[in-house]
């Protein structure tokens, strides 16, 4: 999967993509080109849905609507399109489920299109209160699909890297003393560092030693 495009726009037909934005929402747009590989993987969605769950419990709130469910104003869980639109669909909602463990009192909703003229190319609007959250959440989101797509044995630590990042970015304070972190999530090192490579790498946290993350 390649990030082709990143724009933040607020643009009145919004409420067009998903009854939850309104023409004062500001969107990410993502904009992303599939390897043909990723798409043509049989089952997709019945393989990495299941796996989805276990690791992301908050997957079974999620709701998706559809044109005709709006006019009913009835909403699903998680819906299979049986087709290429699976996995950049899976992308969206994790992408979204990420963003609602680092701010839960905020309500996220997201859309995702694909374009006429190339089946391997989507749009993602996702509705955002900080960039670079948004762009940590989406590659956290897409790491942690891809590693479920090559049998990866390291999902479970994508959960856990989520909540270190959450406990970090909402932290009232400039330093942490990593022992803080260690004792509040009872994890192993190589976890946290994992975290602080992440947050590193998006500009959340400045820099971070042994014994110290400075935010
Ligand atoms: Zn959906």
């Amino acid at each position: 999967m390649r990030i082709t495009d990143i724009k933040y726009l607020k643009f009145n037909n919004a409420s067009k993509l998903s009854k939850f934005f309104d023409p004062e929402t500001t969107l990410c747009r993502f904009t992303i080109h599939f390897n043909k590989e990723h798409m043509e993987i049989e089952n997709a969605f019945q393989n990495i849905f299941p796996e989805l769950k276990q690791i992301f419990p908050n997957f079974a709130d999620h709701e998706c609507c559809h044109d005709l469910d709006l006019k009913s104003n009835s909403a699903y869980n998680i819906v299979e399109y049986g087709n290429y639109m699976d996995i950049p669909h899976l992308l969206e909602h994790l992408t979204i489920d990420i963003l609602s463990t680092i701010y839960p009192d905020r309500r996220f909703s997201g859309s995702t299109c694909q374009y006429e003229e190339a089946q391997n190319k989507f749009d993602i609007f996702i509705n955002v209160k900080n960039a670079q959250v948004s762009l940590f959440a989406f590659h956290l989101a897409w790491s942690t699909i891809s590693s479920i797509i090559c049998k990866q044995a390291l999902t479970r630590l994508f959960q856990k890297v989520v909540q270190i990042a959450s406990f970090i970015i909402n932290y009232k304070g400039n330093n942490i003393h990593r022992n803080e972190i260690v004792e509040q999530f009872n994890c192993s090192s190589p976890v946290i560092e994992q975290a602080l490579l992440l947050l590193e790498e998006f500009s959340l946290i400045s820099e971070y030693t042994e014994e110290q993350v400075v935010i």
